[in-house]
């Protein structure tokens, strides 16, 4: 095993501070970029020591290479290896973390090599936590998003890699999102509603103020999962949409971090809640406590004016 870290990076991967970490998780830091040149370029930008960089045909995507980098990264045996949070680098991460016997974390924050061992930070509970963690032997993690960190030193150059084994035939589909998810991702504005509706046919009631802002409807898991009143496409959380709008309007819904996950960056969140202890009034920019049966209506006519 040696001191070096790899960060393993494939098309649509936002490496942000990602070459960072890796500089202080230790050793010799490797990008190995997976797709197309530009993705090769961004990550020498970052100053690594050395980017690989493999390019991908549409038909072979990095996930077809999973088995054959992680054979690469075996033979250099690092005691990191990272990957940003898209769904192709996890997977190649995964796929390098089995030869080497690594601990697989996720939402790793940063790593530092501390005598003889790695000590990990690592976003907890929906991000409200951040658990720190004593890890021994090989660690393989992905990153929970970073910011920009500029650059340490002169752009790395980049060598094509010609791994020793094979893709893994692929049948690769495109479809675009459902037309329910883009609408949400791309809203300025969502009104959100979650078990304080009482039923289906209220859903009626959000109408005027839909209009009113012209806003996009979401909702919580349960509204969709649990009681089908909402497309799945539509709710928002940790295993739902992750979306960015001006404004995040919330209408019963209580502030699980597994849902303020999916709002994290929103500009504005406002929530009404009939509970004035609900959790989602600690983080909502404005809180009206108040039945939304009676509110939503208020705030149609307030509109009007
Ligand atoms: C692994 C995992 C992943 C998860 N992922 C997600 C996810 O991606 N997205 C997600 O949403 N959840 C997710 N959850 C579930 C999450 O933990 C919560 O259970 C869920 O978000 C609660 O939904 P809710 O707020 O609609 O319902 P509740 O928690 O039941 O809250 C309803 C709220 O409505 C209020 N209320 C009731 N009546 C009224 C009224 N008349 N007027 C105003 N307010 C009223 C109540 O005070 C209460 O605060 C996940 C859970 C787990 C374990």
């Amino acid at each position: 095993m040696s001191d070096d870290t790899w960060l393993l990076a494939a098309a649509g991967a936002h490496l942000k501070g990602a070459v960072g970490t890796a500089r202080a998780a230790g050793g010799r830091v490797t990008v190995l970029a997976v797709g197309p040149r530009e993705l090769a370029d961004a990550a020498a930008a970052a100053a690594p020591d050395e980017v690989r960089w493999l390019e991908t045909a549409d038909d072979q995507p990095a996930e077809a290479w999973a088995a054959a980098l992680a054979a690469e990264v075996a033979t250099a045996a690092p005691h990191v290896v990272l990957a940003p949070s898209d769904p192709a680098s996890r997977t190649l991460l995964a796929a390098a973390a089995v030869p080497l016997g690594a601990a697989l974390l996720t939402r790793v924050l940063a790593v530092r090599p501390q005598d003889g061992a790695l000590v990990v930070d690592r976003s907890s509970l929906g991000g409200a936590v951040v658990e720190t963690l004593t890890v021994h032997g090989p660690l393989a993690a992905v990153l929970e998003d970073a910011d920009d960190a500029p650059p340490a030193a002169a752009p790395a150059t980049v060598a094509p890699l010609a791994p020793a084994g094979t893709p893994v035939p692929m049948q690769v589909k495109r479809e675009p999102l459902p037309g329910a998810a883009a609408g949400i991702r791309d809203a300025a504005r969502v009104v959100s509603v979650g078990r304080g509706l009482r039923s289906k046919d209220d859903l009626a009631l959000l109408d005027g103020l839909l209009a009113a802002l012209g806003a996009e409807l979401a909702c919580s898991m349960p509204v969709a999962d649990d009681l089908g009143w909402v497309p799945k496409e539509r709710y928002v959380g940790r295993s739902g949409q992750h979306i960015a709008p001006r404004l995040y309007l919330a209408l019963g819904i209580s502030g699980m971090p597994q849902h303020l996950e999916g709002v994290r960056d929103a500009k504005v969140v406002a929530a009404v809640n009939s509970d004035p202890a609900a959790p989602i009034f600690r983080t909502a920019d404005y809180g009206v406590v108040g039945d939304l049966y009676e509110v939503v209506p208020a705030l149609v006519a307030a509109l009007a004016e």
